[in-house]
């Protein structure tokens, strides 16, 4: 890809994290970061909002989770769905976090992904956004984006995109490149039907199969 495409999709990239709610920068709580994160997989953001606040209303440290009984985890965070496997999991993160770790969060990659039900995107989720350490966590945005953009081969796995990313970005930049991506994902480059009508990075993309028919009035 050409320099200047290149600098195009970089400085859209960082206009819409600027859109994006400026909290997602501000290391959060580890144990916050860390059950959000296995909250949000598979559901959409609210849903993962109401059952992370259920359940932070009334825990604040791992060692409660693991005293507190197993009906009443699930019924806290059933909004965010498939919560009898979540709840087991944060369950056994628990006890690890307690166990092994004196009731914190470890801040190294590999021994994140030791953890039931932590992969590659909530450890780098932690380690970012809990961490502040500058990384890209590759959610279904940041995949549909850089592929359709043409920034990684249509079967780039999980480890490709986000190595080509952060090599893409000034390293100052790198920790905004989620949070670009998901909101020009959610705005614009929407999964089932991107809106390339109103794209600023319509004539850099390579997607072959662009949505550029603006919906008539009255459907959105
Ligand atoms: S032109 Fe369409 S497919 Fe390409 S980045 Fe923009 S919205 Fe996505």
């Amino acid at each position: 890809m050409q320099t200047g495409s290149l600098n195009k999709i970089r400085k859209t990239i960082l206009e819409y994290d600027a859109i994006r709610n400026k909290k997602y920068h501000v290391a959060g709580d580890a144990f916050h970061v860390l059950i959000g994160a296995v909250l949000s997989q598979r559901t959409r953001d609210e849903n993962t909002d109401k059952a992370a606040k259920n359940l932070f209303s009334v825990v604040s440290h791992p060692g409660e989770i693991i005293k507190m009984r197993a009906k009443r985890l699930e019924r806290l965070i059933k909004p965010s769905g498939f919560y009898r496997t979540k709840a087991k999991n944060i369950r056994k993160i628990c006890e690890i976090l307690v166990n092994d770790f004196g009731g914190n969060v470890p801040k190294d990659r590999e021994a994140l992904m030791k953890l039931p039900g932590v992969g590659f995107k909530t450890a780098d989720i932690v380690s970012l956004y809990a961490y502040g350490v500058p990384t890209v966590p590759v959610d279904v945005h940041v995949d549909v984006v850089s592929k359709r953009l043409g920034l990684v081969g249509e079967n780039a796995k999980y480890e490709e995109i986000r190595t080509t990313l952060e090599n893409m970005f000034d390293e100052k930049e790198i920790p905004r490149i989620n949070s670009g991506m998901v909101e020009f994902g959610q705005r614009v480059c929407l999964t089932a039907r991107p809106k390339c009508y109103m794209c600023s990075l319509v004539r850099v993309c390579k997607y072959d199969r662009k949505n550029l028919a603006p919906p008539k009035r009255g459907k959105s």
